[in-house]
């Protein structure tokens, strides 16, 4: 897979993503529509230590996410572009960086869509990607589960998520199973 690189609309932030992100959401939530103006944000979910920046370090403001923990948004200072964003409810050290913001958008496809329950009646989701009305849930066994909880995020440090399909440059081993390390 390419590099993926990008950066704010100005240009005094610059990144490169070193590894592939481990799945990229299209994240349907209210936050995520307001924060982009558009019906979804396209979040590439990567380790902190695969993000490399360049130029201008991004400044942050932080929200209260669906969870009651803290969603630290990522943003240019000088042109205001959001670039990531950081959920203390992930227990790694990940960020989850703006798809659109990357030199060539296209070179990701969203793998799963979450809170569809506040997507825009017009946007349609492809057959075959998996849509989840909240979040999703990590299990050791692997099986990848609605949520009945409004959202709830992974409480396992390596969750394994399985049965994602589509997947488009992410970094899925080949068994299927995504495992957000952190070593
Ligand atoms: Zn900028
Ligand atoms: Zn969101």
């Amino acid at each position: 897979m390419k590099q993926l690189e990008g950066g704010c609309a100005c240009v005094a932030i610059r990144y490169k993503l070193t590894k592939p992100p481990l799945i990229v959401h299209a994240c349907h939530c209210r936050d995520c529509q307001r924060l982009t103006g558009g019906p979804h944000a396209i979040n590439m979910w990567i380790e902190t230590k695969f993000v490399e920046v360049h130029g201008q370090k991004p400044k942050s403001f932080t929200l209260t996410a669906g969870t009651g923990k803290a969603h630290q948004v990522f943003f240019c200072g000088q042109c205001g572009t959001y670039v990531w964003s950081r959920y203390e409810a992930v227990p790694s050290d990940c960020l989850f960086v703006r798809a659109g913001t990357l030199d060539k958008p296209s070179s990701v496809w969203p793998d799963i869509h979450v809170f569809t329950r506040s997507k825009l009646p017009w946007v349609e989701i492809p057959e075959g990607v998996p849509a989840f009305r909240s979040f999703y849930r990590f299990r050791r066994s692997g099986r990848m589960r609605i949520s009945s909880a409004s959202l709830r995020m992974p409480n396992n440090p390596r969750p394994n998520l399985v049965k994602s399909t589509g997947l488009r440059g992410s970094r899925a081993p080949s068994d299927g199973r995504l495992i957000p390390g952190r070593g």
